[in-house]
C-alpha cells in the first residue's frame, strides 16, 4: 500500500493490525510526520520501534525506481523517468530545475501515465492515455526530487528542498481531478502536523488545457496556487485542432473561468502559449492574441503570457520561429499592455519535449506510442489550413 494514500483513520487500522500497543493517534503522528518530511520509508523513521519499522516497510510500497535519468544546462536540470507500480508497469516523467540565483529548486510532475486529450503537438499525447496516477504516485515523484536534493546535486548554491512544484508533466492535472487536489492539500498542509509539505500555495503551479468544471473546482478550494492555463491559438478556429478539448470547452467559456478564478482568488493568471512555426506564431496570431487577452480581462489584472518555443521531436516535426520572430510576437503583446516573456527551453539537449523521455524509453523496449499515428495525421490537416509563410509555394 502507498504511505500517502492512507489517511489518518486508515494508519490507525493498519497499526492496530500490527498489535502496536502505544496510543494510535501518537503513532500516526509520528508516521505522518515522516511523510510530511518527504520520508516514506519505514526503515527511515528512526523513533519508531525496530519491529514496527519493519512492519511499515513490509506494508508500504518502495519508492519508485529511478528507470532512466538525464541532465542539462550544467546539472540545472535533471530529468528523470520512473517506474509507477500497478498493472502494466507504467513509467512517468519528472523534471527538476534548480535556480540558484533565486534559491529555488522546482519539481515539474506528472498526473496521469500518458494522457487521452491528443493535442496533436504534445509527445505525452502520442503515447495515448494509459492510466491515472494516484495520490502517492504523484507525491512521490517530489519526494524523489526532495531526497536528490538533500544528499546534494553537486550544483553551487542549490537548495537542499523543494521549494516549487509545477503540475506540467505528463497528464492534464484536471482530467485527474480529486488525486491533484489531494497533492496540492499535501502540498501545502502544515509538516508540523503531519498534514504535508509545508510549501506556499503560491509556489503551487496547476496547469491545464482549459477544462472549465476543474478549473471551478480548483477556485473552490480557497488556495492561493497559480494557475496556467494552455491557449495556444487565438481563436477558436485553430484551438479546435491544436488543442481538441476546446470543442467542449471553447474560449469564451474558458476565459470567463478563468476571469472568476482571478477574482476570487486573487492571484494572477499565466497563460502559456507554444510557438510554432507556420501555425501559430505569425504577425496576425499575435495581434489576434493580444485582442483575446485584453478583451478577455477588461477590468481586472492582465495575466501574464509565456511564451515557450515549440521543442521539435522526432514524432512532432515542428518547431519554434526563429528568434527574431518569437521577439517580434513577444512584443506585439508587450505592446498591447499584456506582459508576456520568452522562456528559454530547459534541457534542449534531454529530449526536453514532455513526454518524450518515456517516447524514447516505450520504443526502446518494445513497446508502440499508440496515437502517433493518428496525432501524426491531424499535424498534417492543421498544417494544411494555415497560410503558406514568405516564400513556398501555397
Ligand atoms: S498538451 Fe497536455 S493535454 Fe494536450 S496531449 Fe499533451 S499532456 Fe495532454
Amino acid at each position: 500500500m502507498d504511505p500517502y494514500t492512507l489517511d489518518r483513520d486508515g494508519l490507525a487500522a493498519l497499526l492496530e493490525r500490527f498489535g502496536e500497543r502505544a496510543a494510535p493517534s501518537y503513532r500516526v503522528r509520528q508516521i505522518r510526520r515522516w511523510l510530511a518530511r518527504g520520508v516514506d520509508d519505514g526503515a527511515e523513521m528512526t523513533d519508531l520501534p525496530a519491529t514496527l519499522r519493519a512492519q511499515l516497510v513490509e506494508a508500504f510500497d518502495p519508492s519508485p525506481r529511478v528507470l532512466r535519468e538525464s541532465t542539462a544546462d550544467a546539472g540545472l536540470t535533471r530529468k528523470v523517468l520512473l517506474e509507477c507500480g500497478g498493472p502494466g508497469g507504467e513509467a512517468v516523467e519528472s523534471v527538476l530545475m534548480l535556480y540558484p540565483r533565486s534559491r529555488r529548486a522546482t519539481v515539474c510532475i506528472s498526473t496521469q501515465a500518458g494522457c487521452a486529450l491528443g493535442c496533436p503537438f504534445c509527445a505525452t499525447g502520442q503515447a495515448g492515455f494509459r492510466r491515472q496516477l494516484g495520490l502517492g504516485e504523484i507525491l512521490h515523484q517530489v519526494t524523489v526530487m526532495q531526497r536528490l536534493l538533500a544528499r546534494g546535486v553537486g550544483v553551487t548554491d542549490a537548495p537542499d528542498h523543494v521549494t516549487n512544484v509545477v503540475f506540467m508533466g505528463m497528464g492534464e492535472p484536471l482530467a485527474n481531478l480529486e488525486p491533484t487536489i489531494a497533492a496540492v492539500r499535501w502540498l501545502t498542509g502544515r509538516p508540523e502536523e503531519g498534514e504535508g509539505f509545508g510549501l506556499s500555495a503560491r509556489s503551487v503551479t496547476v496547469s491545464t488545457v482549459g477544462l472549465v468544471p476543474g478549473i471551478r473546482r480548483l477556485q473552490g478550494l480557497g488556495l492561493p496556487i497559480t494557475l496556467a492555463v494552455s491557449l495556444h491559438a487565438p481563436n477558436d478556429a485553430l484551438r479546435d485542432d491544436l488543442v481538441p478539448v476546446n470543442r467542449q470547452h471553447p474560449l469564451a467559456d474558458l476565459l470567463a473561468a478563468c476571469r472568476d478564478y482571478v477574482a476570487a482568488t486573487s492571484r494572477r493568471l499565466t497563460f502559456e502559449y507554444v510557438l510554432i512555426e507556420d501555425i501559430n506564431a505569425g504577425g496576425d496570431d499575435a495581434r489576434k492574441l493580444a485582442e483575446l487577452i485584453r478583451g478577455g480581462f477588461p477590468d481586472g489584472p492582465v495575466p501574464h503570457v509565456n511564451l515557450i518555443p515549440m521543442n521539435a521531436t522526432p514524432a512532432v516535426p515542428w518547431r519554434a520561429p526563429p528568434t527574431a520572430a518569437q521577439r517580434a510576437f513577444a512584443a506585439v503583446l508587450e505592446g498591447a499592455g499584456i506582459p508576456a516573456t520568452l522562456r528559454r527551453n530547459r534541457g534542449t539537449a534531454i529530449d526536453a519535449a514532455c513526454g518524450q523521455l518515456y517516447a524514447d524509453y516505450a520504443l526502446s523496449s518494445g513497446r508502440t506510442l499508440p496515437a502517433a499515428e493518428g496525432a501524426a495525421q491531424r499535424l498534417e490537416a492543421v498544417a494544411a489550413t494555415r497560410p503558406a509563410p514568405l516564400g513556398r509555394k501555397p
